[in-house]
């Protein structure tokens, strides 16, 4: 996606040949108009799919999944990383491994907000040892919803969660591909290139 490599290139700060700082966009501040052409595109490639109902991880996958949810009109539930008061035991709930905090988060959704008769399309900012997705699918699974793909804005290609997804046969779909962030520099993967 042209617009968002462009931003990427503009914006991008390489913090080390492993994480790629993007909060002038995606991460604390946020771009709406890119947002809305993120959800214009995710809306596109999974044309082919009925989705119910849009699932993603606070707070950074909030914002696609908004405009995603606004252009297919499905509704956006948002897995919770801290418990909160309003939120009873009647729960899905998962364990996620923080990549770039280096911390297990439990993740958790509202029984009554998911259900067997879901096709769903988990959203998520980044991919990168695929650990925020497995936990998605995992509450999903309980659930008893269908899952009909992932949805990635950016995908670090040289971290192995893309591919241990696609190897189960998930269908993931990435706005970017980063193949490289060695000497400060981002290179994309060539077929995210056109
Ligand atoms: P994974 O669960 O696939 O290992 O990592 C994905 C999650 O970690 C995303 O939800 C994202 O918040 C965070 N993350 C992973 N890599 C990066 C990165 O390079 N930059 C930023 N800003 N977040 C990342």
């Amino acid at each position: 996606m042209k617009l968002l490599h462009d931003k990427i290139m503009q914006e991008g700060k390489v913090l080390s040949s492993s994480v790629l700082k993007v909060d002038s966009f995606l991460n604390h501040q946020i771009d709406p108009m890119l947002m809305k052409e993120i959800g214009h595109e995710f809306a596109n490639r999974f044309s082919d799919q009925v989705i119910t109902k849009v699932l993603t991880i606070e707070s950074s996958g909030i914002a696609p999944s908004v405009m995603l949810g606004l252009e297919i009109g499905a509704p956006v539930v948002f897995a919770r990383k801290r418990k909160s008061l309003t939120l009873s035991d009647n729960l899905f709930s998962s364990k996620v491994h923080s990549f770039t905090k280096n911390e297990t988060n439990d993740i958790s959704v509202s029984r009554s907000f998911l259900n067997e008769d879901d096709n769903v399309l988990i959203i998520d900012d980044f991919l990168a040892n695929g650990e925020a997705v497995k936990g998605l699918l995992d509450i999903a699974a309980q659930a008893g919803a269908h899952v009909v793909g992932v949805g990635i804005v950016i995908e670090k290609g040289f971290q192995n969660g893309g591919k241990l997804l696609r190897e189960q046969g998930v269908r993931v779909e990435s706005l970017a591909i980063v193949d490289s962030l060695e000497d400060g520099k981002v290179t994309f993967a060539p077929e995210a290139d056109a």
